[in-house]
């Protein structure tokens, strides 16, 4: 299994650079999770949109979904080339539901509703689900393929369930939106590095990649601050970025 980041700045892009969207990739397929500002762009540079597979959509903020609306109409112009017969699954939190009913779009993409309990399988992994701890109702997800467990927070505070669902995970790929210094003025329904580092230990994951950046910040001096609260290697996520699980 590959992880290729398409973004991770939060709430709004770096200069040339991408909200949330991660690119997840088996033997089997490839498929989406999250699709915001500058992801839809980033997604073509690595693969042919035909070859997309599905969507998991965490939760509506902008950052997350800004670019759902360019791939609806992508996979509308594909399908009427004919470069693409079926139409494109977007499993997405099913709450608030005023939002699910706005992803799908006439019969090319098809939403399917997803809740804490969800179980879904989708090129070859199996895909489970827990509730973040967030302003707005949001999903962290952990997918399973070949004895191999990538685990992404979502958009979350400090979360037992989110911790529980990331144990032993190979890979957790988990949001730090707040450095140490600005602790004061962080928002609820974040991390510091400092808690994204302490769930992580807790949870005992063997790799931690930290994303939804501040484009503000110095990712160097993000890198060097998480590392020094996990007491091991910690890598940031950044546009292109393949890691290997
Ligand atoms: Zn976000």
């Amino acid at each position: 299994m590959q992880v290729v980041i398409l973004g991770e700045s939060a709430p709004y892009p770096a200069p040339g650079g991408a909200t949330a969207g991660y690119l997840v990739q088996t033997e089997e397929g490839v498929f989406l999770i999250d699709c915001g500002s500058g992801v839809f762009a980033e997604m073509v540079r690595h693969i042919s949109l035909s070859a997309l597979k599905g969507v998991i959509i965490t939760h509506y903020h902008a950052d997350h979904v800004a670019d759902l609306g360019v791939l609806q109409y992508a996979v509308m112009v594909e399908r009427m080339r004919g470069k693409r017969q079926e139409p494109l699954i977007v499993y997405a939190n099913q709450n608030p539901p005023e939002k699910f009913l706005e992803v799908s779009y006439r019969d090319h993409v098809k939403a399917v509703p997803l809740q804490s309990d969800s179980r879904i399988r989708l090129c070859g992994c199996d895909i489970t689900f827990t509730d973040a701890n967030h302003a707005v109702p949001c999903l962290a997800i952990a997918v399973e393929s070949n004895g191999k467990k990538f685990v992404f927070s979502g958009d979350t505070g400090p979360s037992e369930s989110v911790e529980a669902l990331a144990r032993n995970a190979d890979l957790f790929l988990c949001e730090a939106t707040w450095m140490m210094h600005e602790q004061g003025s962080a928002s609820a329904g974040h991390l510091t590095t400092l808690q994204a580092a302490e769930m992580a230990t807790r949870a005992h994951v063997k790799n931690l990649c930290l994303t939804h950046i501040d484009p503000a910040y110095d990712k160097e001096a993000v890198r060097k601050e998480a590392e020094f609260f996990f007491q091991r290697n910690v890598q940031i996520a950044s546009k292109g970025m393949l890691l290997e699980i």
